[in-house]
């Protein structure tokens, strides 16, 4: 291998280290690589500051504030079909399917049996032909989904992602175009207003501490706030930063607001829009030949009918479900840690969550748009305290200054314990209600 094939291993090597994994890596395993390739590092002309620093036991934490490039995430050029044909495609390919299923079965149904019985054995003399047609189709599908498999930037996740980089951006200015023009009618927000301000402010900050990232100097982060008693706040994966004011409102302070712009920019960091409509689409490939399938095998239209219908229900809750939640939860994965290396205090993501969780108790089934997918909140807060030591430390090898000695988390726990006793006077003043009134002048006999 050449010097400088090697050097760009490592190099990469260092820079797959830029997000803090949920148990922290093997160090002594770590640091004995890290030891064997020392004099190679010092051709890498990096800093010999940094060097020192990265084969120090944190050296994985330190190397989020130190490595100063990364990778660069792009998308291979392919000849993708592009989403926005898809989407015109979809329905009709599903009305085919389901057509040319209940046809086949018609056609079928009205052979006589020794019609039936001669196709069989024309069909069991083709065997290899037969054979091979059905296995064309999953083998394709087989190729194609590996042939789209990508790598997460960040994270290095392997994923499926059906659409080159710009066809997708360009579905997306789209969508940024309207969606300005529909906010337009409400109300946006001056530039020069105090709210505004806040949203840059905070944005500024997560990006200006995260710029080794290359994908946050990709985006044109751009941020619009709108009026409206909302609780809502979302990032397009352009970078166009959308925050209500209702959630303004509701964080108490920027790190609050800074856990939920980090969780939202760090959608658009992963890709997370191209990889859901991606994984929408192949789970469409996978219900149009559901649905030809069902029209074809089951004898009765209604009983076809009911099981689509079960079917689709299930495909939302065994496939689309779940996949939305892991991205939510590497979402918050990233985002903690861009706001860590932002010095922000980090335990307020923990007090934001159990406040959001409070109010969600409170206004019922009234939940935040942008929290209608799981986890739940309070998953959320003791998942936040859970890593806490992890982002504490990371704060510190980013020389952050020291935290306020009033921790967010005890005045969580409290607003927790008057929540809960709240709840259960009202239940209990809800069960004495139900008892019958005695009058205060009522003297037993
Ligand atoms: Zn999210």
């Amino acid at each position: 291998m050449s010097r400088r094939l090697e050097q760009t291993r490592i190099s990469r090597r260092l820079e797959q280290t830029q997000f803090i994994p949920d148990e922290p890596p093997n160090v002594t395993g770590f640091l004995n690589q890290l030891q064997g390739k020392k004099e190679r590092l010092v051709k890498l002309k990096r800093t010999p500051k940094m060097l020192k620093s990265s084969i120090q036991p944190i050296a994985w934490l330190n190397r989020q504030c130190l490595l100063g490039q990364t990778r660069a995430f792009h998308f291979t050029r392919r000849n993708d079909v592009p989403p926005i044909i898809w989407v015109v495609v979809r329905p009709i390919a599903n009305i085919i399917a389901i057509l040319a299923g209940r046809g086949l079965r018609k056609w079928w149904q009205k052979l006589a049996p020794s019609q039936q019985q001669k196709f069989w054995q024309l069909l069991k003399s083709r065997w290899y032909l037969v054979g091979g047609g059905i296995a064309l189709v999953p083998a394709g599908g087989v190729i194609y989904y590996i042939s789209h498999l990508e790598e997460s930037p960040i994270t290095e996740r392997k994923r499926f992602i059906a659409f080159t980089h710009e066809q997708f951006m360009s579905i997306c200015e789209f969508e940024a175009k309207a969606l300005q023009e529909t906010y337009k009618e409400v109300t946006l927000l001056d530039e020069t207003s105090q709210a505004v301000r806040q949203v840059m402010r905070v944005k500024d900050r997560l990006c200006h501490a995260n710029k080794d990232l290359a994908q946050m100097v990709e985006h044109n982060w751009t941020v619009t706030v709108v009026k409206s008693p909302e609780q809502n706040a979302f990032v397009l994966p352009t970078g166009q930063i959308f925050v209500f004011t209702g959630l303004l409102d509701f964080v108490t302070n920027d790190d609050q607001l800074a856990v939920v712009l980090g969780h939202e920019m760090a959608h658009a960091l992963l890709s997370h829009g191209a990889e859901k409509m991606s994984f929408s689409q192949l789970v469409d490939l996978f219900i149009i030949g559901a649905m030809a399938a069902i029209w074809l095998f089951i004898p009765f239209d209604g009983i076809a009918l009911i099981t689509q219908w079960f079917y689709k229900k299930v495909t939302k809750l065994l496939l689309h479900m779940p996949y939305d939640r892991n991205m939510e939860k590497e979402a918050d994965k990233v985002g903690i840690n861009l706001m860590a290396k932002a010095c922000y205090d980090v335990r307020e993501a923990v007090r934001f969550w159990t406040m959001m969780d409070i109010a969600q108790e409170k206004d019922g089934e009234n939940v935040a748009e942008f929290l209608s997918t799981h986890p739940s909140s309070r998953n959320r807060a003791e998942y936040f305290d859970h890593i806490m030591p992890r982002l504490l430390d990371l704060r510190e090898v980013c020389k952050c200054p020291k935290l306020p000695p009033l921790d967010p988390r005890m005045l969580a726990k409290s607003e927790r314990i008057t929540s809960d006793s709240v709840r259960t006077a009202n239940i209990a003043r809800q069960n004495l209600r139900q008892v019958v009134k005695v009058p205060d002048d009522y003297q037993p006999k």
